[in-house]
């Protein structure tokens, strides 16, 4: 027997306190990302039916919710707006008095430096067809999409986001939002970018929380699952444009996606357990399964 092996192993299981001692693996709430959905009006804090435990907040609960959050050793707020009025171009994602825009000015006033806000730039709650950007004979058309979505950043960091992460898988859209929130003074806003982000059943109970199912799908844009290279192509095409942080969204059932890709990057590397992930867990949990 090699002289390094332990031939008990369960003797470092003895106690709590030695395994807390031992463990390879921290999972801590500073390193989480708590996502919120923000709705238009006051006093909303209901529960979205397809994930339990998951809130629709307005404005003014979320400063309360962030408060909570807080307690909890967690930081990091991602922010989805969810508008009143959907049109084709997902105008209403754009300007000063958008959703987030509000949310962001509330959070930022109220928490400071204590929060770190993180936007969703996708037009796909936006738009009155679901997709990720627009819809041009019928096709979802990529560069002027990804002149929207950077405009929709720049909005995001005027409002007060640290970062903003483009969802939208669009070709060139981490470039085109880096160009305009750097002609916009905005250098020092990060872009945390869903690179490796693969067409899902998965993202379910999302669509029901934003309305945002597509009509038709959203395969011509978002990854195919069979794909693995294709996600390292993105992630250095990412990286290329200017991310400062990458993602790999889906995460349980992508855990092959998301060890390649940190072999292949240096920079931090986010995973997304989507709205199905955590539903399947969370509804086996209440009915006493696991
Ligand atoms: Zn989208």
């Amino acid at each position: 027997q090699p002289m390094n092996l332990l031939d008990r192993p369960r003797r470092l299981r003895t106690s709590p306190l030695l395994r807390e001692m031992v463990a390879e693996t921290d999972v801590n709430p500073r390193q989480l990302i708590t996502p919120h959905f923000v709705v238009e009006g006051s006093d909303i804090y209901e529960e979205i039916g397809s994930m339990p435990g998951v809130l629709h907040v307005s404005v003014d609960k979320l400063v309360e919710e962030g408060g909570g959050d807080l307690e909890l050793g967690r930081q990091s707020h991602r922010l989805f707006g969810i508008p009143e009025q959907k049109d084709d171009h997902g105008s209403s994602a754009l300007g000063t008095e958008s959703v987030v825009a509000k949310a962001l000015r509330v959070l930022k006033e109220k928490f400071g430096q204590d929060v770190i806000t993180i936007t969703d730039v996708c037009l796909c709650a936006y738009t009155s067809h679901g997709h990720c950007g627009f819809l041009e004979d019928g096709r979802v058309a990529n560069d002027s999409s990804c002149a929207q979505l950077a405009k929709m950043a720049l909005a995001h960091a005027q409002a007060g986001a640290d970062i903003v992460s483009p969802s939208d898988m669009m070709d060139g859209r981490v470039g085109a939002i880096r160009d305009l929130l750097d002609e916009n003074g905005f250098t020092s806003t990060a872009i945390l970018a869903y690179s490796a982000k693969y067409a899902s059943a998965y993202y379910g109970p999302f669509r029901d929380a934003c309305d945002s199912a597509p009509q038709g799908e959203r395969k011509s844009y978002q990854m195919d699952p069979r794909n693995l290279r294709e996600a390292v192509l993105e992630t250095l095409l990412d990286l290329a444009e200017g991310a400062d942080m990458v993602m790999v969204k889906l995460a349980l059932a992508y855990l092959d996606i998301i060890r390649r890709v940190r072999v292949e990057v240096l920079c931090p590397v986010v995973c997304y357990n989507v709205s199905g992930e955590y539903s399947l867990v969370k509804n086996a949990a209440d009915a006493g399964l696991v």
